[in-house]
């Protein structure tokens, strides 16, 4: 059976390009990039070449402003951790706690990290709610804005549901205010202009590993004069902001991932294309169908549904065993069984989050398998919503078997 891969926001493969140039790197040109002999001159001669590109795609004035991190992960965590001790380095700030704005429908390792420092009593923090249809109004951010507003941090696009937040806008609203402001890029690099400057953002996120480059590297964008402390303790490397061994190998792939990215405008406008037919036909066919989140204000490669009276763990794993990769909610979250928190942000009632399937669509998906997908997805919706739990949970046992 050909397996069909519609989870390209949960990860991508890596191009084959993208390898080719990190083979080296792997093993003859090994160098730890702040070594001083040769070997780590030729790590560091292209770390900081990846750090050019790098820094070009994202519209920084200096290359210094492009700190490499492991991950999306690691980067928000820095940005939203890094920003809150920079503010209590200074001693005149010791006694007033800073807040922080942000949305309800943040991936986890932003909510997360900001619930933490809350909870630390480190900051106090207001939880903006998208509306209906999954995106956050400019408004509502200028409403929360309080007198120790430190920090703004919102997504560019919504990894569950693929809405797209009004970044550049939010950006115009608080220039000249002295609020600083992040956005957690990471599902918005394919597909948006993420020039940090045009969109008046301090800080920005990112990951090689959505972008057809390896897992374990990402970004962190550092507007200079953002006041920001490391938060993990080591060495100096990355401007003092991120210690640790450089991944001067992850480096050049994402590096070369980001190059490759600018030829990828044609493909997007066809990966659009076919997700316009895919919501179509999904909409069409099958029967008690909703797409959750804005049909325009959204991401060209997202697709999220819910499907009345049908359970989302059972409808992923029979799509599986159809030989479908898809997912409910995130990649992240799908351990728990908790309904997504994306989808409970929009209002949705618990039963209709359950019953959630998210299909984001890449560089390689056909319309064969767009055809495919809606076939096997328009019978096993009619199977679930026929049979009852004992048949159901017969089905699991030989799954299993
Ligand atoms: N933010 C968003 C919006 C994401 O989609 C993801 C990946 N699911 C992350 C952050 C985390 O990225 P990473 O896997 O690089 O840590």
């Amino acid at each position: 059976m050909k397996r069909i891969y519609l989870d390209y926001a949960a990860t991508t493969p890596v191009d084959k390009k993208v390898l080719a140039s990190m083979l080296p790197y792997f093993s003859e040109k090994f160098g730890n990039a702040s070594s001083l002999h040769s070997f780590g001159v030729e790590a560091s001669e292209v770390v900081e070449k990846a750090r050019q590109v790098t820094a070009d795609f994202f519209g920084a004035d200096n290359k210094d402003e492009i700190i490499f991190t492991s991950g999306a992960t690691e980067a928000n965590n820095l940005a939203i951790k890094g920003v809150v001790k920079a503010y209590y380095a200074k001693s005149e700030n010791k006694n007033q706690k800073p807040h922080i704005i942000t949305t309800a429908f943040e991936h986890h390792c932003v909510l997360y990290a900001i619930k933490g420092l809350e909870k630390e009593g480190l900051i106090e923090a207001t939880y903006i709610q998208p509306q209906k249809d999954g995106v956050i109004r400019t408004e509502d951010v200028g409403k929360a804005i309080k007198k120790n507003t430190l920090l703004v941090s919102i997504m560019y696009v919504n990894n569950e549901i693929g809405t797209v937040q009004p970044i550049a806008q939010i950006g115009k609203m608080l220039k000249d205010k002295k609020i600083l402001f992040h956005t957690d890029a990471t599902q918005a690099v394919n597909y948006f202009d993420c020039n940090a400057p045009k969109l008046g953002v301090d800080l920005l996120s990112m990951s090689a590993h959505k972008i057809y480059g390896p897992k374990g590297v990402g970004v962190l964008y550092v507007k200079k004069g953002t006041p920001i402390k490391m938060i993990q303790d080591g060495g100096a490397q990355e401007n003092g902001l991120r210690a640790g061994t450089i991944n001067s190998t992850g480096i050049v792939g994402l590096g070369s991932a980001i190059t490759g990215l600018k030829m990828s405008k044609m493909k997007n406008k066809e990966i659009e294309k076919l997700r316009n037919y895919l919501i179509e036909k999904v909409l069409q066919e099958i029967p008690k169908t909703k797409l959750n989140g804005s049909k325009i204000k959204r991401s060209p490669n997202n697709a999220n549904f819910s499907f009345r009276d049908v359970e989302g763990e059972s409808l992923l794993i029979m799509l599986d065993a159809a030989g479908i990769a898809a997912s409910t909610g995130s990649a992240c979250s799908s351990g728990s069984l908790a309904p997504s928190h994306v989808l409970m942000s929009l209002g949705m009632k618990a039963e209709e989050a359950h019953g959630s399937l998210r299909l984001t669509l890449g560089k390689h998906t056909t319309k064969k398998e767009i055809d495919e997908t809606v076939k096997q997805l328009r019978k096993i919706i009619s199977d679930l919503r026929k049979i009852s739990g004992n048949i159901l949970g017969d089905y699991y046992k030989k799954v299993k078997s």
